[in-house]
């Protein structure tokens, strides 16, 4: 056997990268063909295969098989070629292929546990083969991106939320672990589809599903330690507000929709308050959409607002929400839910149609987190180049068909004014009259990562709001001056590596200033410590640790 393991493996397989030595000692020589490759020309070929595929699908298939072989290979590739590649792991085409994963599957990845696993969630975990898990990303595929419930096919978020743990912040792939939990799915597309990979029944909304989660939350402590890092990922709305609540102080847990988001958003207008210079105080918001995306990113704008003296009664004044019915103000008909009480103000008026709400609410900035579609309308985008000098303007919805519009429509109707971000990537819009804007991309991605690792790294038992906050101001500082000018409010993707360990350094240094880290001693020097932590793809040697002995020790003197 001795070899033969270690090349079916992802973990450790190197293809042919292992060495001639390694082959011989390890017993797999003549099993692969007689060259010995570098990791440069491995990673030249997939690249090149990459590039000869003009569907996207086919691309996350291709990248996916790559996992499942050489895992090493395929951070290098995706680490390489981050901008290109990152749109196929994570939105819009992962939306995609979360909407195929029954037709595309080729082999499981992550941990499947399903509600008629009650009472024994501790002994699948045993199941899973890495002993050592410091974060674990969890969905119940009720809200995937801006797609709706897509059951256990939702697997596809966590698992590639977590290639970017590793391919942005360099966290040791055998340290993250994916978790669909499956309670059933309301996607009746999905309860007819033979190819399903679910459970085939309706969402259990009982305690039962409560009591779920908490035996979930208790296993995972129990068997990789209090400090195990939990993100919970594209719940429904209801959940994810009330799992938050219940748990943030419980575990080491943060909700990526909600605090995630609302960090990624906040270092954007932060970073337009550096254009514009006017200060985030003097922004008045509305969201197109109420739910977990808009009231992250209004809570932690009203803590930044906060932090400059401003009251949090003030702060709230300066945040308006529309939702499905209109506009969300003090007795309307239609319901508010309690995390929307906040932003409650007295109403200007029943108002139904979002151009209505912009015209007399005359915001600075819109942000859209509805996942409804276009609903930034030409006539929207007019109204807010005329009411502001400088609009600012987010379409985040997910992925790309949700987005609330395009980059192209909010440069050009605002004449280049506008200060734009989505959630999904579009390329470089150039005007008529030739000026090239490169569109922010106000992707978690940005926070995710680089928080994670602070966290992980400083034994952080919970994740303070203030976190996120310090990692928006962290992002924000990041751009430089030309990037601003480009149009940019978030830095290439390209850099991210880079920009996810400036904020690993800017958190830890965070939360050991505050003592929210546990991990003794601190390290001194944040900057080196993480450096030399992180993850690399280069491979490792396999062979044994051989070496002659001095002759003198071997004589009788
Ligand atoms: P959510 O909690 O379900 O909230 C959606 C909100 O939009 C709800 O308040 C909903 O109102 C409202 N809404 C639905 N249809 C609408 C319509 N036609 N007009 C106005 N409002 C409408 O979902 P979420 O977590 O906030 O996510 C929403 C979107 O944001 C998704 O597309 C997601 O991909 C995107 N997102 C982007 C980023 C990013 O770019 N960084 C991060 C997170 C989320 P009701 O409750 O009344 O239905
Ligand atoms: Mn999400």
């Amino acid at each position: 056997e001795k070899g033969k393991p270690l090349m079916l493996n992802p973990r450790t397989n190197k293809g042919m990268a292992f060495s001639l030595q390694e082959r011989q000692i390890l017993g797999i020589h003549g099993l692969l063909p007689p060259k010995v490759e570098t990791q440069d020309i491995q990673a030249m070929r997939f690249q090149k295969n990459l590039k000869k595929m003009t569907d996207p699908l086919q691309k996350y298939i291709y990248l996916m098989g790559i996992q499942e072989r050489n895992e090493r290979l395929f951070y290098r590739v995706l680490m390489e070629d981050i901008d290109e590649l990152m749109p196929i792991v994570y939105t819009p085409t992962v939306g995609l292929a979360c909407t195929q994963y029954g037709h595309i599957f080729r082999r499981p990845k992550g941990l499947f546990i399903s509600i008629r696993d009650r009472g024994h969630i501790r002994s699948i975990l045993d199941n899973w083969p890495e002993t050592n898990v410091a974060a674990v990303v969890v969905t119940d595929g009720e809200r995937i991106l801006g797609l709706g419930d897509l059951g256990v096919y939702g697997m596809g978020i966590p698992v590639g939320k977590l290639c970017l743990y590793t391919a942005c912040a360099g966290i040791r792939p055998e340290k993250c672990l994916p978790v669909v939990i499956d309670v059933g799915t309301d996607n009746e597309t999905l309860l007819e589809d033979p190819l399903y990979m679910g459970l085939y029944q309706k969402r259990d909304r009982s305690q039962a599903y409560d009591d779920l989660i908490d035996e979930f939350m208790e296993a995972v402590v129990d068997k990789y330690g209090q400090d195990t890092l939990i993100q919970f990922e594209d719940f429904g709305n209801h959940n994810a507000f009330r799992f938050l609540r219940k748990y943030r102080e419980k575990y080491c847990t943060f909700n990526d929709d909600i605090q995630g988001t609302a960090s990624v958003a906040l270092a954007g207008l932060l970073a337009a308050q550096r254009v514009v210079g006017k200060p985030i105080t003097e922004h008045r918001v509305l969201f197109l959409g109420a739910g977990e995306a808009a009231l992250g990113i209004a809570n932690l704008i009203v803590m930044a607002m906060m932090e400059t003296g401003m009251t949090q009664d003030e702060a709230r004044k300066k945040i308006w929400m529309f939702d499905k019915y209109g506009l969300i103000a003090k007795g309307r008909q239609q319901e508010t839910d309690g995390n929307q009480e906040a932003f409650l103000h007295d109403s200007p008026g029943n108002i139904q149609s979002f151009l209505d709400a912009v015209n007399t609410i005359k915001p600075t900035a819109i942000i859209g987190v509805a996942g409804a579609g276009p609903l930034f309308t030409h006539d929207v985008i007019k109204a807010m180049g005329n009411l502001n000098e400088r609009p600012i303007i987010f379409a985040l919805s997910n992925p790309t068909n949700k987005a609330e519009c395009t980059a192209e429509d909010a440069y050009t109707l605002t004449d280049g004014r506008c200060l734009f971000a989505s959630g999904s990537p579009f390329g470089p819009v150039t005007l008529s009259d030739g000026r090239v804007f490169t569109p922010g991309q106000g992707n978690n991605a940005y926070i995710f990562p680089g928080v994670a690792l602070a966290v992980i790294l400083s034994g952080v038992r919970h994740i303070s709001d203030t976190v996120f906050l310090e990692a928006a101001k962290t992002l924000a500082e990041q751009l430089t001056d030309k990037e601003l000018e480009e149009g940019r409010l978030y830095p290439p993707l390209s850099n991210i590596r880079e920009v996810s360990v400036q904020m690993a350094v800017k958190v830890m240094e965070y939360v050991y200033a505050k003592g929210m880290a546990f991990r003794y001693p601190e390290p001194v020097d944040k900057n080196n410590f993480i450096r030399a932590t992180v993850w690399n793809t280069s491979y490792d040697s396999f062979l044994p640790d051989t070496y002659d002995w001095p002759d003198v020790t071997t004589h009788i003197l």
